[in-house]
């Protein structure tokens, strides 16, 4: 049967890719309407805004959702004495608390047929750490902690959680913040063992795997696929 699988921040970069990527039905979340509007079912939802987030919850509970992944994400590039509560709040509220809230409004369809899938789009970031990313840093080192937790919660009922940490992706978040930094993105290059950005389709595979009955003993995992950046130069 046709699995229902649900993906953040699906109007552009590595969300569009998986969505585009993956066999079943899709439920694209984003912000874009437009963008949106190229999906059989979407949810126009700013992860960031309680009232939106709580309606997606209750969306989710009503479709059934057999895979959730959780890769919508922000980043700021800021020293630690520039950042603004407001700043400091919003990123860990789409990087962290949306992926768990949503995680707690699909597991108990998953629980109930014992069967589920759930990954977090994470960040090298969050396992090496990234100078004036400390926000960024800090919230995608959150998901890695999140998914052993959940990973052993949620073992015997056959749901697997896993957390994939990018290194530089080729898309606009990748391509803006090279441009934000202090490095230029051949610098930046220069610096990765393999010399290149990952793609998004290199992404997408990795979710398709997890997914897959292949994979139904990878759990609690937090999988790098960085080109080589979290093993040093
Ligand atoms: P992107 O900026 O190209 O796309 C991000 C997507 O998330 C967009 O669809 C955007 O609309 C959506 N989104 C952002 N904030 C949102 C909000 N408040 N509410 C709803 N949707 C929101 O970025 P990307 O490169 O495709 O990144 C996808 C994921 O991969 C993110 O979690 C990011 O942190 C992670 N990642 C990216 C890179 C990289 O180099 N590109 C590296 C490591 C990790």
């Amino acid at each position: 049967m046709m699995k229902n699988i649900l993906v953040t921040g699906a109007t552009r970069g590595i969300g569009k890719t998986i969505a585009e990527s993956l066999d079943g039905n899709i439920f694209a979340v984003g912000r874009n309407i437009e963008l949106l509007k190229n999906y059989k079912n979407y949810f126009v939802c700013d992860l960031s805004k309680k009232d939106e987030i709580e309606k997606l919850g209750e969306y989710i509970i009503k479709n059934k959702i057999d895979v959730l992944i959780n890769n919508a994400g922000e980043y700021i590039y800021s020293l630690i004495d520039k950042i603004n509560y407001e700043q400091l709040e919003h990123i860990i509220k789409v990087n962290l608390e949306a992926p768990l809230y949503l995680t707690s409004k699909a597991v108990p369809y998953m629980k109930e047929q014992k069967w589920g899938r759930i990954i977090n789009i994470g960040s090298i970031s969050g396992v090496m750490g990234e100078a004036c990313a400390s926000l960024y840093s800090a919230s995608k080192s959150g998901l890695i902690g999140g998914t052993k937790a959940l990973a052993l919660e949620l073992a015997e009922y056959g749901i697997t959680v896993n957390t994939i940490n990018p290194g530089w992706v080729d898309t606009d978040m990748g391509n803006n913040s090279a441009n934000e930094g202090d490095w230029t993105k051949e610098e930046i290059i220069e610096c990765i063992p393999q010399k290149r950005f990952v793609t998004p389709q290199e992404i997408a595979d990795m979710v398709k795997y997890l997914i897959s009955d292949s994979a139904c003993g990878v759990t609690g995992q937090s999988i790098n696929l960085c080109a080589g950046l979290s093993v040093g130069y």
